[in-house]
């Protein structure tokens, strides 16, 4: 921790006392949490992965519907990505976290199961998973592995074992849903490398800061959100959040 400023170990210390003190604490994730474990931020290099502003041709419904090899073919260096990635210093402080009561659920944004990898049992991914795929035809939902793992080498489509359709994995192109109602009744929110720009989960900050829930956001870029927050730290999450996690934990 030495090698932190001491304006942010004050923060480190004071975000640390808020969760001691919460009792529904929720973590809010994006791709900055993932950046430390080699997963490059696809949205903010303008590659538009889910972005509503600026929305990918190739990513949409109807490529994966009339151009389905275009589609898997854009999408295999990210899935080949996805299955090395480990989790980083941050996913395991967070599941260290929820495992000793002090973090109730997580909220990603990501479709990277680092937090499931890390160790964490509630999360909730809020563009869905690459852990499953569903089938085109029949809709019976497959587990992934075996798929991704003849994508990524042979780039051969997957092909449903029961009907031989076309199967989808199970993210959100450019859908919506409905984040977990832990989000609308946390008494504090960790935002942890999101810039907050992808609605809905954008929207979650402000409406637990309306309810009067405490803030924290560690994120290497500013946010909407900033001038908002009960502690804003603008630092890499793979270093802040361990240092949080041993307060909360009281391990120095
Ligand atoms: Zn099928």
């Amino acid at each position: 921790m030495s090698d932190f400023s001491q304006r942010v170990l004050e923060s480190i210390c004071f975000a640390g006392e808020l969760i001691c003190k919460s009792k529904r604490a929720v973590v809010l994730t994006g791709a900055g949490i993932s950046t430390p474990s080699g997963i490059p931020d696809f949205r903010s290099e303008g590659t538009g992965l889910w972005s509503y502003d600026e929305p990918l041709e190739v990513a949409s419904l109807t490529t994966f519907r009339y151009q389905p090899e275009r589609f898997f073919e854009w999408m295999r260096p990210l899935i080949s990505c996805i299955i090395n990635a480990e989790p980083n210093p941050a996913h395991l402080a967070i599941a260290r976290m929820e495992h000793a009561g002090y973090i109730k659920s997580i909220i990603t944004q990501n479709i990277d199961n680092l937090h499931q990898k890390a160790g964490s049992i509630n999360v909730y991914e809020t563009h869905g998973t690459m852990q499953s795929m569903s089938c085109t035809g029949c809709f019976q939902r497959t587990a992934s592995a075996s798929h991704i793992q003849i994508l990524v080498e042979d780039g051969k489509l997957p092909i449903c074992p029961h009907c031989g359709g076309l199967l989808k994995p199970d993210v959100i192109l450019f859908g919506e849903q409905m984040p977990h109602e832990a989000a609308q009744t946390c008494d504090l929110m960790l935002v942890a490398g999101s810039s907050l720009e992808v609605l809905p989960v954008a929207n979650l900050p402000m409406q637990a800061l309306d309810r009067g829930a405490h803030l924290i956001i560690i994120n290497q870029t500013p946010t909407y959100l900033g001038v908002r927050a009960d502690v804003l730290i603008t630092e890499d999450v793979a270093g802040v959040i361990p240092a949080i996690a041993k307060k909360v934990l009281n391990e120095q």
